[in-house]
């Protein structure tokens, strides 16, 4: 009897496994099934989407790259117009709920199918704001901006241009007629103050409609960047900076003050040389780097630079406009057209330093975008976020301040070489660090500014101007020069991305010194190594998309984004 049951439990044990092994297998054949089917019909989707937007993305940044060339108004018709269709698009809830579908089934894993998933949710995501809103929204920001555009500071009588308000603050040495200037320039916040809360107001609105507690959480989850990580980072970048900053402040409002033939302690905003104190008083320290250009061939530099880099970019320049015109846009700007390799750069060319530097600038972008894998899907030929893109033109651009570019590139001798580098590389450090405690300001007045847009903004934004730049209010200010930067109304929760190109552009530099280049020297320009060029196409530009923005960090760096490399480097040395 007793063995009967032994062998009763037995059968029924095993019984039990084989159904769970039959269970396991079955869920599993169910599981892949589903897999495959999902991944099938987003496959699907996504032939139906490029079908829809990669001719339209192509027209689109066609018709407003031949705008801003042509400067004519048909022109600047046509591309708003492409815009429009665009963004209709981009603006179709029924595509976000069948994006969210596809994402809520867990069913879409393999690696590449899931990026595009992922970047396309966030990019149809505000096809949940309330439409009417969002026009609303656009026509105010429109009405704001043609105030600050068309807003002139009274000087002695006569209207006179923000040019011309830099221009007198950075050449005046008196105190009074730079607090007159600078006080009337910030009338302009009275104008639009108010207005900008109302619109920062029904920024949150949508924002809330997307279901994020405020604009801010919401402009950066849309970029793909967690609003925890980025107030760590700014946390972690503050602590890098602080101490040289301080030091070199300190060193500054000494030389200011000398200048002015004041105190340090009557230091007061208008005696910064800038508007808003983002770079180095050109009065305190400067240096004439355009005398290196003034006979030479900036372009001509570039094309050889990046060809000894191994990376030659002929066929780029062909198709760039290059050279200034008439009615043409002024500044410098590189478009991926097709992202088939149809890259051009618009720039206005002078020989010197600024172009020097904006050429390597905008060529970096164009290189990135060129060296894209091509097999890659179309969703994902881009760089892996705007900030990373910036970090290579960042890192190139500073090439101009190397001693080693001026040795090897400019062929000066060693001697003019010794007597310019060491004050070019202090320029560019101060600058960087200067730089960087602006962006802290910004980067906490608009996050607390959307949080509560009903505090005391005023004191708000003088409380982060002392504790981070360390400059004095003015006694008993209370006005609202937070309103006075065009940013917020324009290019809101934007100012970071500068910043962290700085970072990831150093922690770049870091790396390739300490691993691929093995260098001693603090400023290499990498001149002619082709490792570098290799090294740059392999684990950055070719990436693309294909990585998250903190992956590929990783990857090609070793470790995470890391704010110390930036604060190792404008560290006195
Ligand atoms: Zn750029």
């Amino acid at each position: 009897m007793k063995k009967n049951k032994n062998k009763f439990f037995k059968i029924v044990l095993f019984a039990i496994i084989v159904i769970a092994i039959v269970a396991v297998i079955g869920f599993l054949g169910f599981k892949q099934m589903k897999i495959s089917q999902t991944e099938g019909e987003y496959r699907s989707f996504l032939k139906v989407y490029e079908s829809q937007v990669v001719n339209l993305e192509k027209d689109t940044s066609l018709a407003y790259y031949n705008a801003i060339n042509s400067g004519r108004d048909e022109d600047f018709a046509k591309s708003t117009k492409l815009n429009l269709d665009l963004n209709n698009i981009y603006l179709n809830r029924d595509t976000f709920y069948k994006l969210k579908a596809f994402k809520d089934s867990g069913y879409i894993q393999d690696p590449l199918l899931k990026r595009q998933l992922d970047m396309q949710y966030l990019k149809f995501m505000t096809s949940l704001a309330d439409k009417k809103t969002v026009d609303e929204l656009t026509s105010m920001q429109n009405d704001l901006e043609q105030k600050f555009y068309t807003f002139r500071t009274k000087y002695n009588g006569k209207s006179i241009s923000d040019n011309e308000v830099e221009g007198i603050l950075k050449t005046s040495k008196n105190s009074k007629q730079l607090k007159a200037v600078w006080e009337d320039n910030k009338k302009i916040g009275n104008v639009v103050s108010s207005d900008i809360i109302k619109m920062v107001k029904m920024r949150n609105s949508v924002a809330r409609d997307l279901g994020f507690a405020d604009y801010q959480k919401m402009a950066l989850t849309l970029n793909d960047q967690d609003p925890v990580e980025m107030d760590h980072i700014f946390d972690e970048l503050d602590v890098a900076t602080k101490d040289a900053y301080t030091q070199a402040k300190g060193e500054i409002d000494t030389a200011l003050a000398k200048q002015y033939g004041i105190k340090v302690s009557d230091l007061r905003p208008w005696h910064y040389q800038n508007r808003y104190f983002q770079e180095v008083p050109p009065g305190i320290f400067s240096v004439d780097l355009d005398s290196l250009y003034k006979n030479g061939d900036v372009l001509a530099l570039t094309e050889i630079y990046y060809k000894n880099l191994g990376l030659p970019i002929d066929t780029l320049v062909k198709a760039s406009d290059l050279y200034e015109r008439a009615n043409k846009y002024q500044h410098a700007i590189t478009f991926d057209i097709d992202r088939e390799g149809d890259i051009r750069v618009v720039a206005n060319i002078v020989n010197n330093n600024y172009w020097m530097h904006t050429l390597l600038h905008e060529f970096g972008h164009a290189l990135y975008a060129q060296k894209a894998d091509r097999q890659l899907p179309w969703e994902l030929r881009v760089p892996a976020n705007i900030f990373t893109t910036e970090a290579i033109a960042v890192l190139f651009q500073d090439m101009v301040y190397s001693p080693q570019w001026m040795k090897e590139d400019l062929k000066m001798s060693d001697k003019e070489v010794a007597a310019i580098s060491p004050d070019a590389l202090e320029y560019n450090r101060l600058n960087a660090l200067i730089f960087s405690r602006w962006t802290q300001v910004m980067y906490r007045f608009e996050k607390s500014m959307y949080e509560n847009p009903d505090q005391d903004l005023n004191k708000l934004w003088w409380d982060l101007v002392e504790k981070y730049q360390l400059v004095q209010r003015p006694e008993g200010r209370n006005a609202p020069d937070w309103a006075t930067k065009i940013h917020i109304v324009e290019t809101p929760i934007y100012y970071h991305n500068y910043m962290l190109g700085y970072l990831y552009a150093s922690q770049l530099r870091h790396y390739i010194n300490t691993n691929i280049v093995n260098t001693n020297d603090g400023h290499p320009s990498y001149s002619g190594n082709q490792k570098v060029g290799d090294y740059l196409v392999k684990e950055v530009f070719a990436p693309g998309a294909r990585y998250s923005w903190e992956d590929l960090i990783e990857k090609s760096t070793g470790e995470k984004l890391n704010p110390i490399y930036f604060g190792q480097e404008v560290v006195k040395q």
